[in-house]
């Protein structure tokens, strides 16, 4: 059994498909890291890096403070066009912090696994922010830290956070409309049903410093009014998770 994970391509207009590629990763390895998030707080840092290794990408950290920092895995494209692709690995320590947000976190090695197979224009920038819970400090560190000319190349970034409670949700008050709309012309293309569900009063997300950096964004969630309260909760565990939906 495969689970579509990743998908590479444009879609080109408004409804005319140029070119549209789907990569796969087993089920069997995506729930496993998806596992490996059972572990204490201060042990996701090692966990996220260990996931990035086994995929095959050497990481890079940033630090924020004495005891945490982002895990950044970068994947070279045709150009330095970038495309920042994040989730955060740190958590409100109630539950597990699976949903929230080891869920959008340890996609990420699976993510790098399905693209980097395959030629592509745009260089891909995975990060694992730390800190999201305290501000976001690690989101806001890493746009602070692009240089200008880094900045200007990044054409987008899109925030992984609290898959798998039910199918997929775009916050559309937060995203970039061009965004949406792509992001919706793929799913039609590959009959993966998604939402409009707007969490404004739930809470922020990384995509703010991106905002505020004038980065066009879009925040994938899968939060709903009957499944919030689960967030920074004690029934923030695995079991949240419905694997389907993720
Ligand atoms: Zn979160």
């Amino acid at each position: 059994m495969f689970r579509i994970i990743a998908v590479v391509g444009l879609l080109i207009g408004s409804c005319l498909a140029k070119k549209l590629e789907v990569s796969l990763v087993a089920e069997t390895l995506v729930k496993s890291r998806l596992e490996s998030g059972v572990v204490g707080a201060r042990e996701r840092q090692a966990a996220i890096s260990d996931l990035f290794a086994s995929a095959g990408c050497s990481v890079e950290e940033q630090r924020i403070d004495k005891h945490s920092g982002n895990v950044i895995c970068t994947l070279p494209g045709e150009t330095t066009s970038t495309i920042v692709v994040g989730g955060h690995f740190d958590f409100a320590e109630h539950g597990q912090g699976i949903v929230d947000d080891w869920s959008g976190s340890s996609l990420l090695p699976s993510l790098y696994q399905a693209l980097k197979g395959r030629p592509r224009q745009h260089t891909y920038v995975f990060v694992a922010f730390a800190g999201e819970e305290r501000g976001p400090v690690g989101s806001s560190r890493y746009v602070k830290k692009l240089l200008s000319d880094q900045k200007a190349g990044v054409r987008a970034f899109v925030n992984l956070e609290c898959l798998g409670l039910t199918p997929v949700k775009v916050w559309v008050h937060r995203s970039t409309p061009a965004l949406v709309s792509r992001l919706s012309e793929v799913a039609r293309a590959i009959q993966v049903p998604i939402q409009g569900v707007n969490v404004d009063r739930v809470g922020d997300d990384d995509t703010h410093p991106f905002l505020s950096a004038h980065i066009p964004v879009i925040s994938i969630h899968s939060v709903t009014q009957e499944t919030y309260g689960i967030l920074h909760s004690d029934r923030d565990r695995l079991d949240a998770i419905n694997l389907d939906d993720y």
